[in-house]
Formats: C-alpha cells, structure tokens, sequence
C-alpha cells in the first residue's frame, strides 16, 4: 500500500527504510495476489528494447515494409499458439482463452487496415506506425476508471511488444536461470506462462491488482506474487536476495539474519503444514465435537473441476458465470450455457453446483456503453440482468435444461430487496414449466440463493431468508460497501478491514437469522479462506464454507481443533468489541490457545 503523503509527488511505495542505501534491509508493501512465501535471488527482467530505423519510406520499399509487418502478425500469432499449448499443458483449456483473444486481436481488418493504411500513406516505418495505434488504445485503457480494463492494458502492450519484435525476427527471450523470483515493470499472462518453466519462485511487479489476469495464473500455479509495488522494478537488481509474501503483499530486500530465520522458519511451517493438512484434505471436515462442516470450491473455469475432488472439495459454491463472457463483451448463447453447465453439473454430481448469474458491471466486467462516474454502485450483478431480460432468460434456461441431475443451484449477485429475489424466482418458475414440458428427461428445478454482499440485504435478512434456499455471503462486497473502501483501490487498502466490528456484527447477524429461519448459510468471501476468522465464523452457527481450492486442505485440518460450544463463546465475545484491533486480538489468542 502507498504511504499517501507519498502519492502526492512520487510513486514510490517504500516504506521502513530507504531500499536504495545498497545492501540494506527494506520492506516494500505491494499486494498480495497469490498466497505463499519465498526465499531466493533476485531475476530483474527486462525487456529487449529493439533498435529500429527511423527513416521515411521510399515508393520502393513500401509495400516490403507492409509485408514485414504482415510477416510479424503471423510469427506473433506462431507464438502465441505456443504459448497456447503451454498454457493448456499447464492449467488446461480455461486460461488458453486469454491467448485465443490475443490471436484474434492479430486478426482484426480494422487494425491492420489502419496500420497497412498508414505506412502507406504516410510513409512511415512499421514500428512506429504500431507503437502510435496501439498507444492510442493503451492510453484509453490506462487512463479508463475500470479496473478490468486498466488490468487488460497489459495484455495489449503484450500484443504491441510481440508485434514490433517480429518485425526484426528476433526470438523470443524467455529462458531466465533456474529458481529465481522475477521482478518487472509489469508482466503479460504470456511472460508468467513461459517464465514458470524456469521454475520460478515468485513474481514482483510495478503495476497490476488482485483480480488480473497475471494473479488469477499464478494462484492457478501456485507461485506467490505480490503486485502493484510502484517502481520497485527500478529499485532491485539480479542477484539480490529478497522475501516475497504473497498473502501479506510484502517484500523484502536484503533480509538480514533475524527476518531471514523468521521468514525461514514460517515458510517450513506453511509447508509441513500443507503436507498434513493434504493428508485430511480427502477426509469430511468434523470438529471437536463432531459436528460436520463442509467445504465447498470457488471457481472461475470448469477446467477447475478436473482437481476437485483431490483437494477435498464437496462441490461448487460459486462459479463465477461471468468469466463465460469472452473478451470481457460477448454474451455467451444459451446453448453455450447449456453445454458447459451441463458438463459441469456431469462432471461432479451428485455434488452441488451453485451458478451463480452473470454479476456483470461495476469493476468487473464492462457490459455498459455509458461511462458510469461510480461503476461499483452503479449498474452491476441484479441489476443489469433485470433491465437485460434476454441475457438473465437465456441464462436461466440454460441452467435449468442443464440440471439433469438435480445438483443445480442459481445463486442471484448484489441482492438489496426481495423484489429482486421474487422476480428471479417467477421467471425461473416460467421456464421451468415450458422446459419440463417440453424436456425428454426429467428436469429439476434449481433451487434459489442470495448473495448477501450489499449493507441493505443484512438488515433485510430476516425477509431474504424466508423467501429463498440458501444465501451466500460475500464478505468482498460486503466489506467494500459497508466501509464505504473501493476493493480494488491501493489507496485505501489498509481500511478495507474484514474484521472490521461493523462486518464482524454484520455476519453474526445474517448467520443466526439463516439458522432461524432454516435457510442454508455459506460464506464464499475471502474471509472464509481466513484461518483467523474460521472460529468465529463456526461460532455464529456457519457450517458451510466455500473458498478458493487451495485452501480447502488446510481448512478442513483446522475445524478439527474446535468445539462449536468454545467458538460460540468467542463469537459472542467478538461481537461486543468495538475496533478491529480488538477484534483481531482476541482471535488471535483464541488461535494462540488452540
Ligand atoms: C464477494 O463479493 O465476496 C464474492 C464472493 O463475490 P466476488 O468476489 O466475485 O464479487
Ligand atoms: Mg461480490
């Protein structure tokens, strides 16, 4: 996180000590975007700049320059079909979109048009015609107030580079020593896929947030990286040894003896951890006590099912439909929907599936023509698929024609009224009488949950929890729009506090009405992948968890060390407290005893 006083004259996101005194400890705070602790040397990557001929071009070689550029497209596109294959060895089909993307962009008349158009006309060299259309559309990224495209502008320069590089057949750089952590300025999904080879520790760099593209691969693969650093690329050099914390955001520099050993000793922890939690990650989740806890998986791809059950998973709690969008526009047909749903469901019943619709908008993904001053309160989730009934009914068709086996749930984004909840429900009850009339197999109607992720939907609880299945809480949003604290902004990072009194009351509140009132309760907000809040959570009476894969094993191992009636205790206590400091302590102490 910045110092602000900092952001006024300097990018620099130094804090504790000058890292430019040579040789001397320095912690930088960046964001943490995938879990994990390394130890090693420094790899400063750097792209090779290209030297070009800046000349004007003669009528002679100006249909050669046009054909240079022409031949860079199609190396470009030979190695992003490699990179492509790599991709699919490495994580499967989900992420190779990315690059499928980037194919298809290499492809666009318009662009090409424009550039071939250009060097013609103006009689300019190919890279510099390039370098100025892509920047023009960089730039619109770069300064857009949306976080998706801010994030995708990486992925453009990616193309840029690659395309101005092929115009000279330069190969590609991509072999870095073995085992190093790698800083830069900013890196592409490309650069990740192809360095991992070189089993790399862990990733730094300048730019980036949480949900980009570079951090989604990486927590697929299993290396830490910590983002949004400002220009700690410009600060480190190959050789140095440092400490990155993927889950704190923190980097350190030169570590001296005392943080090295701490930092040694809490990495053999995580592992020998891991190791045992791995072994009862197979087993069901009981605690003390004996009382059943499950944990389910969020995921983004169905590729992701395909290490489900190995991670100890009992289902899907969220799938996020909303990565179905291609390109971040394309709405994906109903009988798209069909098959993947459909496939999904197969694949794992008959453990559930919650789908959750398409939560479009906001800062995820760009679905309104208008520029909204506010996009994080403006039209997002709910909303836009009320005001879009085509998009929410091929949506809803698809899920129920998909749900064979009856392990089918519709989770609804941004809930803040009943309204919301009522009219999903009687446009899924429509469907569902005109499908299963018409259907050859038995369909079942999906059953109905709520996100519980706006302010006005815990004081409506009592209301939601009569009127649907299950809700699940989404302590992202909840926390983002309770605190009134941007998720995505650096800025105010260090208010976004999950065990914020106000959020800690908040689930107690929603929880104990759920149980009340017999509705199911999930969590499937960061917090419940948190081993300080998981007491506190099972205390308010939660039962059901739905976290990133990753943290499934170690999960499960935890409930074992409680019983419901001391956790019970704590989460009375916790909700008398009245700061987060409080708050945090008296978990800790509660963790500490255990
Ligand atoms: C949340 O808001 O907590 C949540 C799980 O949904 P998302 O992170 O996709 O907004
Ligand atoms: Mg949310």
């Amino acid at each position: 996180m910045p110092e602000k006083k900092e952001l006024l004259n300097t990018t620099s996101k130094t804090t504790k000590q000058d890292p430019s005194v040579k040789d001397c400890e320095a912690i930088y705070a960046g964001i943490g975007a995938s879990r994990g602790i390394c130890i090693g040397e420094c790899y400063s990557f750097v792209r090779e700049m290209c030297q070009h001929e800046i000349r004007e071009l003669d009528d002679n070689n100006i249909s050669e320059e046009i054909e240079r550029f022409l031949s860079a497209l199609q190396r470009s596109e030979n190695e992003l079909k490699k990179i492509e294959q790599v991709t699919i060895k490495k994580l499967g089909k989900g992420y190779s979109n990315l690059f499928e993307a980037q194919i298809m962009m290499l492809h666009d008349p318009v662009l090409i048009e424009a550039i071939s158009g250009r060097i013609q006309s103006e009689r300019k060299p190919a890279h510099l015609v390039i370098e100025e259309e892509f920047d023009h559309y960089l730039e619109k990224f770069i300064n857009s107030d949306n976080q998706m495209f801010q994030e995708r502008a990486d992925d453009l320069h990616d193309i840029k580079n690659r395309i101005i590089r092929n115009l000279q057949i330069r190969k590609l750089h991509s072999w870095i020593p073995e085992g190093v952590i790698v800083a830069s300025d900013n890196l592409s999904s490309a650069d990740i896929i192809l360095l991992s080879r070189s089993n790399v520790k862990g990733f730094i760099t300048d730019s980036g947030g949480k949900t980009s593209h570079i951090a989604l691969i990486c927590r697929s693969l299993n290396i830490p990286i910590v983002v949004g650093l400002g220009n700690i690329s410009q600060k480190v050099s190959t050789g140095m040894q440092m400490i990155i914390d993927g889950s704190t955001g923190t980097v350190i520099t030169n570590p001296d003896e005392k943080t090295l050993a701490s930092y040694l000793k809490k990495n053999e922890e995580a592992i020998k951890n891991e190791a045992d939690s791995s072994l009862t990650a197979a087993l069901p989740a009981t605690t003390k006590c004996g009382i059943r806890i499950t944990f389910y998986a969020n995921i983004d791809f169905k590729e992701e099912l395909q290490t489900l059950v190995a991670t100890g998973a009992e289902g899907v709690g969220l799938f996020r439909s909303e990565n179905l969008f291609t390109e971040g526009t394309k709405v994906p047909r109903e009988s798209e929907q069909y098959a993947y749903y459909l496939e999904m469901a197969e694949a794992i019943t008959p453990m559930p599936l919650d789908i959750r619709l398409f939560d479009i908008g906001g800062d995820k993904l760009i679905y309104s023509p208008v520029k909204e001053p506010n996009p994080n309160l403006g039209w997002r989730g709910i909303r836009i698929l009320i005001d879009l009934p085509e998009i929410l009914d091929a949506q809803l068709r698809a899920a129920i024609r998909a749900n064979i086996h009856g392990n089918i749930d519709i989770l609804i984004p941004m809930i803040i009224s009943v309204d919301e909840i009522r009219l999903v429900r009687a446009i899924i009850d429509k469907h569902y009488e005109e499908l299963a009339a018409e259907a050859d197999s038995q369909l079942e109607k999906p059953g109905v949950g709520a996100m519980i992720e706006v302010p006005a939907a815990v004081e409506l609880i009592d209301e939601i929890t009569r009127c649907v299945d299950f809700i699940s809480i989404g302590t992202n949003d909840l926390t983002q729009y309770t605190l009134a604290v941007d998720r995505n902004n650096v800025i105010v990072q260090d208010l976004f506090e999950k065990f914020h009194p106000a959020i800690i009351r908040q689930l107690h509140r929603v929880i104990t009405s759920a149980n009340k009132n017999r509705c199911k309760a999930m969590i499937c907000g960061d917090m419940g992948s948190d081993p300080l809040a998981l007491p506190f959570l099972l205390g308010c009476g939660l039962r059901k968890f739905s976290v990133v894969v990753s943290d499934i094993a170690k999960l499960k191992s935890l409930v074992s060390r409680y019983s419901i009636a001391e956790t019970e205790v704590l989460a009375q206590k916790c909700i008398t407290l009245g700061t987060s400091t409080e708050v945090k302590a008296c978990l800790e102490a509660f963790q500490a005893a255990h």
